[in-house]
């Protein structure tokens, strides 16, 4: 197997895989499952900073915003969906399909939302159900200021939703401090373990909103309300899906144990970012790069898929181009959960710089000695 170091999936550890593989009861019938399945929960909002209720959905990551979506929108809604970034814009998508009226603020893709122009632009329109934002928008790597924009949002009385699939567990996330009233996360981005499950928390907020709805949830599988009182009730909407939940309790306990975490993937993202700079490379961003994804332009000459191919058939390592706008332009390198430590990020830099040089394109320095420097002088 290569070394998988893309923006997600992230490599597992064996501890969730053998968790994964764990024999398992039924688990709508076993009441034990679901106190397992309520303090799973419960954990995994502490590690958020959040009272509010989480439910783990059984989806890949797009299910929680999705869910999100069709859970709060109603027909005729205007719904502001902050876009600096392919996932951000694609929320408009979700408010549509559920009836909703979007309207994007559409920015820079090459930094991170300008919090006082966000503020000028709230102050002319502000007649919003909800927002929408992304913390780290993978393709562009970049993390908006979360912590700034979801209390200027709910100032207007503005509900937020934030896609932090790809930020959380890799950066800092204080949902209750910061006012979000959904955060949507997912099992296989910094949490690392293997795709296939989502998770939200919900607010009071939320919940009202949800709950005096004129029109019922246009959906069952993405209906939030439905997992309200599931834990009263001893009642999922459907059956879980329990041997991923099982490898997800082990990598939340991974998570939980591993406290130097944000403070690590902060280290080893501003190491990079020097070491291929240096190398002569150039990054997409303009500024405010999130900890979790390096996004680099595709050399003049070269192609993602040259450089990607490459580097797996003859280094065997992984790394990810690009989709959308950026399809072509960028290469990825992924440096969260699992993935954001010196061994693996640096033997990924390794290949990288002997994949560049094998298609013509000679660094400017050794990228993994650059690396291996700048964290120690960090
Ligand atoms: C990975 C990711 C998701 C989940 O979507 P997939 O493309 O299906 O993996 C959602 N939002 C962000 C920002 C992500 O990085």
């Amino acid at each position: 197997m290569y070394k998988m170091m893309t923006p997600g999936p992230t490599m597992v550890a064996p501890s969730v895989m053998k968790a994964r593989s764990l024999a398992f009861g039924n688990p709508d019938v076993d009441t034990d499952f679901c106190e397992q399945y309520h303090s799973l929960c419960g954990e995994i909002g502490n590690l958020l900073g959040t009272k509010n209720e989480v439910y783990i959905l059984c989806g890949e990551g797009i299910l929680a915003l999705e869910a999100a979506c069709a859970s709060l929108t109603e027909p005729g809604d205007r719904v502001l969906v902050i876009d600096n970034g392919i996932f951000g814009k694609g929320f408009a998508d979700f408010v549509s399909l559920y009836g909703g009226t979007p309207v994007c603020y559409t920015v820079d893709y090459h930094r991170p939302v300008d919090v006082e122009q966000l503020a000028a632009f709230l102050e002319r329109d502000h007649d919003f159900k909800y927002a929408t934002v992304v913390h780290c928008d993978t393709p562009s790597g970049v993390r908006n200021d979360i912590a700034a924009i979801c209390p200027l949002l709910k100032q207007y009385g503005i509900l937020t939703v934030v896609d932090s699939v790809a930020a959380m567990f890799g950066e800092e996330v204080k949902v209750d401090d910061w006012k979000i009233d959904i955060i949507c996360g997912g099992s296989q981005k910094a949490l690392s373990a293997p795709p296939g499950l989502a998770f939200v928390s919900v607010s009071q907020d939320a919940f009202a909103v949800m709950e005096h709805r004129k029109a019922p949830i246009a959906s069952f599988y993405c209906n939030l309300l439905a997992f309200k009182d599931y834990y009263r009730n001893k009642w999922f909407p459907y059956t879980m899906s329990i041997s991923d939940i099982y490898g997800l309790a082990e990598a939340v306990r991974l998570v939980k144990e591993d406290t130097g975490r944000v403070e690590r993937h902060h280290k080893i993202a501003a190491a990079v970012r020097e070491a291929v700079t240096a190398a002569g490379l150039s990054l997409y961003l303009d500024y405010g790069d999130a900890s979790t994804v390096t996004v680099i332009n595709v050399p003049e000459g070269l192609t993602d898929t040259a450089i990607i191919d490459t580097m797996k058939e003859k280094y065997n390592v992984l790394i990810s181009g690009c989709f959308d706008v950026l399809a072509g332009k960028v290469i990825r390198l992924g440096h969260m959960g699992n993935n954001a430590n010196a061994e693996d990020v640096t033997e990924m830099l390794k290949a990288l710089s002997k994949t560049l040089k094998d298609l013509g394109f000679q660094c400017l320095c050794d990228m993994a000695v650059e690396f291996q420097r700048a964290l120690r002088e960090q």
